[in-house]
């Protein structure tokens, strides 16, 4: 429980603001800190504890320290205790756990058949739930998790005596609910659902807990239980809103933090443009290299190093030959924990443990790659180098990162960076993301707690509530999609109230350049509100036919699952999937109806070692052809191994240790069919459709490419089944007309709607609080089912996840925002900041910016002539 935040002294020095300063201190950092925000400390306000809280609660929570509680969770616990729903949103370590757990652990104290239900996105938050009550040592309360990782055995225990039980909507949906029978005594005295980090449950993800919620309380009802649920969540924008539309319930809100809070100095940072020995090394390693020398040094420029040159990658290659429909997806579902391109590279310039050796070295001019572009480190890089000296400088730091390889590549290069200075300092840094085995993320956890880890590399699976206060930084590496999540990664940071530092380093790409630029998109903005809807057919379908498993639908039923539940059973009727009786719809098939919550089709691939067959972990499915196809190198833990086979119908891929010296990039080639336009807009030469399409995606070859230079040493076939979306779209078109008005000649065409596509899937997240890694574009200058040049962006998910609905009805300032991005860019021929993605099937190949600029031009001048 994080209520234990102790209020700021009056005058305490400000840790954070004092790191930052020695940060700055390095003349080369300091140039990259783009904006610094002082968030100021606060008071808190405390409240009495409630009459009804259970006495001998109070008094174990009086000796953990809490003397009482604050006021927003004296005002959800109230709320929750006289039977209204509420969430909670106030702001990370506020201790929202209290504001539930006084209400639900008083009930179940008080009455012997009471049950509590709280729910988690990940285990790792369940168990450190558990471990929080299991601690406050309540003889009358029995808790236990339920989860994938709960043997037989103590399944039946955990039905049979636990009152509370702590689990994830994932088992509520696969687990539980469809064999309630065995939890009818539970369900029955079922009192309080708790919904922790709900702002989490958004987009298709969202709308799946939403019906699996509405799942719970169809069938508590039939028990004859009506539970209150009570939701905790970040802080959002109209919190009771998106609660009520998870939930189904009218919701109370209670958004006014009360909590004391240190103060945070947040800093906005852009890594630097590369020096020439740096450059040197980006051009060896890129495929750029054979397009031009770099400018001649400055005569300035000190000899290079003696250490070893960075590898300053580029995200870049030779792509294959320009086809006349290029692509840059498909996105993988789940897109935070994808393996991503993020570009690898060594903690480079800084000298471990000594902030202030660093700073002796003179800043020097950027050297231009080709074209006059500045080579800018890769955030990732950059992330590496400032948790080596955060460590070495004894900060307790956490790093989050977008993918799972990034985290490995970071604990990896920040340690060999320690060891230089101390073996002692680099064990005590490591990765932490999902797809690691139980055991595994519990030891990491533990060792975060206790501080004998002093740095760490994780990808979100660490942003949600787990505890490990007592940290010092964070560090985000790119901006993680939502304000939210934002806030929620940069909270994870302060002790003692003696004040925190975050720092978001920008990805080279269209949006982070943009944020890091413009604070107040980050700092004046309200945190947006969490978008679900449960009204998705595509989602909604699969939901009824479980619930008809689970107990036949009435009539009365329908209501629950809103306005198009009634035409959607009747097509489920038609397509034989439901039965209709006097009684009402029943599942009659032999099987359970099938349908991945997690918006991820498919089982995941498990990672086993062939010669020992060790379990080392899993990759969803949906990246599995990317990420472990035959021939691709695998991290885990910091060991490399080689994927020998990659057996699909198994869902295995089998894997040796092995330390090649090359890494893999796999190819991919995309196809995009239009099912039909559902709404559209004319504007003379320029049509904006909404609609059906389906993407055929396969991944074709992979490149292998020498570790530190990027050199391609070999491209490898691979035979690889295509795979099949059926999503929304947001697509344009523009006529012959038009491109003759830009200034494109045939032969450009294809660069140019490529790059407008790249940098429109890159800007997109600003209009739709999506990701990039949520929607996918495929662009042609000659569609054939549009007859017409043609660019599509489209959700990454099965039906649609209102992203590309968004594009479209925000469409003039979308691309408004795209062109201002490839205008405002420095680089002459694309750069990532703006044209380029990282996540390009086709390598990035053809790209022509001053074309894409045109062309958008000529576009607005129809579209969003302002
Ligand atoms: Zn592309
Ligand atoms: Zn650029």
């Amino acid at each position: 429980m994080s209520v234990q935040t102790s209020a700021p002294e009056p005058g305490a020095p400000d840790r954070g603001a004092a790191v930052l300063d020695r940060l700055r201190a390095d003349a080369r950092r300091s140039c990259c800190v783009t904006h610094v925000e002082r968030v100021p400390a606060r008071a808190g306000t405390r409240a009495p504890w409630p009459a009804w809280a259970d006495p001998v609660l109070v008094s174990r929570l009086r000796a953990a320290g809490i003397d009482a509680p604050w006021t927003h969770q004296a005002r959800a616990a109230e709320h929750a205790h006289a039977g209204r729903s509420v969430v909670l949103a106030t702001g990370t370590a506020s201790g929202k756990s209290l504001g539930y757990l006084m209400p639900v652990l008083s009930v179940l104290l008080a009455e012997p058949s009471a049950r509590a239900f709280y729910l988690a996105p990940t285990k790792a938050l369940a168990n450190d739930q558990l471990r929080a009550v299991r601690a406050l040592t309540l003889t009358g309360v029995r808790a236990a998790t339920y989860d994938g990782d709960t043997p037989g055995y103590e399944r039946d225990w955990v039905r049979a005596h636990a009152t509370f039980v702590l689990t994830s909507p994932d088992m509520l949906h696969q687990g539980i609910l469809p064999s309630h029978r065995r939890w009818a005594a539970f369900l029955r005295g079922l009192r309080y659902v708790v919904v922790d980090e709900c702002h989490g449950y958004r987009g298709v993800f969202g709308s799946h807990v939403a019906h699996v919620l509405r799942r719970l309380r169809r069938v508590c009802a039939r028990y004859g239980a009506t539970p209150v649920f009570i939701l905790a969540s970040a802080t959002v924008s109209e919190p009771a809103d998106a609660a009520s539309r998870l939930t189904g319930l009218d919701v109370q809100a209670v958004e006014e933090d009360a909590s004391p809070r240190g103060a945070m100095s947040f800093a906005l940072y852009e890594p630097p443009l590369s020096y020439p020995w740096q450059a040197h090394a980006w051009q060896a390693s890129s495929s750029f290299a054979s397009s031009s020398e770099p400018s001649a040094r400055p005569s300035s420029a000190p000899p290079a190093p003696s250490r070893p040159a960075p590898a300053v990658s580029g995200p870049l290659s030779a792509g294959p030959t320009a086809s006349e429909a290029v692509s840059s997806g498909p996105v993988a579902p789940a897109a935070a924990e994808s393996a991503s391109s993020q570009p690898v590279g060594t903690p480079a310039g800084q000298v471990p443990g000594a902030l202030t050796a660093v700073a002796a070295q003179p800043p020097e001019p950027p050297v231009h790659g080709p074209g006059g572009v500045a080579v800018r480190r890769s955030a990732t890089a950059e992330a590496a180098g400032l948790l080596a000296d955060l460590v070495a400088d004894g900060v307790r730091t956490l790093v989050f990162v977008r993918s799972r390889r990034a985290a490995e590549v970071i604990a990896q290069s920040a340690r060999r960076a320690l060891s230089e200075v101390s073996a002692d300092l680099a064990e005590r840094v490591a990765a932490y993301r999902a797809g690691y085995l139980p055991e595994e993320r519990r030891a990491l956890e533990a060792d975060l707690r206790s501080g004998r880890l002093l740095g760490v590399a994780a990808t979100n699976a660490l942003e949600l509530g787990v505890d490990i206060t007592g940290l010092d930084a964070t560090v985000i590496t790119g901006y993680p999609g939502t304000l939210a999540s934002l806030w929620q990664q940069a909270g994870r940071a302060g002790r003692d109230g003696a004040g925190a530092l975050a720092v978001l380093v920008a990805r080279d790409d269209p949006l982070d350049t943009y944020l890091v630029h413009h604070p107040e998109a980050v700092f004046g903005r309200p945190v947006e509100a969490t978008v679900l809807d449960p009204d998705n057919p595509y989602v909604l379908g699969p939901h009824l036919e479980y619930a008809a498993a689970e107990l036949p639908l009435t009539e009365a039923d329908l209501d629950l699952f809103g306005p198009l539940a009634r035409p959607t059973v009747d097509d489920l009727v038609r397509r034989g999937r439901l039965r209709r009786r006097p009684a009402g719809w029943y599942w009659t098939h032999r099987h359970r109806p099938d349908v991945d919550i997690r918006g991820v089709s498919g089982q995941p691939v498990r990672i086993v070692e062939a010669s020992t067959g060790r379990l080392l972990g899993t990759v969803d499915a949906a990246t599995s052809h990317s990420t472990v196809h035959r021939g691709a190198v695998y991290l885990h833990q910091g060991s490399s191994y080689l994927v020998i086979e990659l057996d699909l119908d198994a869902a295995v891929a089998f894997v040796e240790a092995a330390t090649p010296d090359w890494t893999t990039v796999a190819r991919e080639d995309t196809d995009i069919r239009v099912v039909e336009s559902i709404r559209s807009r004319t504007a003379g030469d320029v049509e904006l459709h909404l609609g059906t399409v389906e993407v055929s995606s396969q991944v074709v070859s992979y490149q292998r490419r020498q570790a530190g230079s990027g050199r391609v040493v070999g491209d490898d076939p691979l035979d690889l089944p295509a795979r099949h979306l059926r999503t929304r779209a947001v697509w344009y078109t523009v006529t012959e007309e038009l491109l003759v008005e830009a200034e494109i000649d045939d032969d450009a065409v294809p660069g140019a709607v490529h790059a407008a596509e790249h940098a429109a899937i890159g800007i997109l997240p600003l209009f739709a609080t999506c990701d990039r890694w949520d929607i996918g574009g495929v662009s042609s200058a000659l569609h054939p089912d549009t007859s017409r040049t043609t660019v599509f962006v489209y959700d990454g998910y099965p039906g649609g996840a209102g992203f590309a609905e968004r594009g479209f009805l925000r469409g003039g300032p979308w691309l408004r925002a795209t062109r201002d991005v490839i205008a405002a860019c420095e680089c002459t021929a694309g750069c990532p900041s703006c044209v380029q993605s990282p996540k390009c099937g086709n390598g990035n190949e053809p790209l022509d910016k001053p074309a894409a600029r045109r062309l958008l031009d000529a576009v607005l001048r129809r579209l969003d002539p302002s």
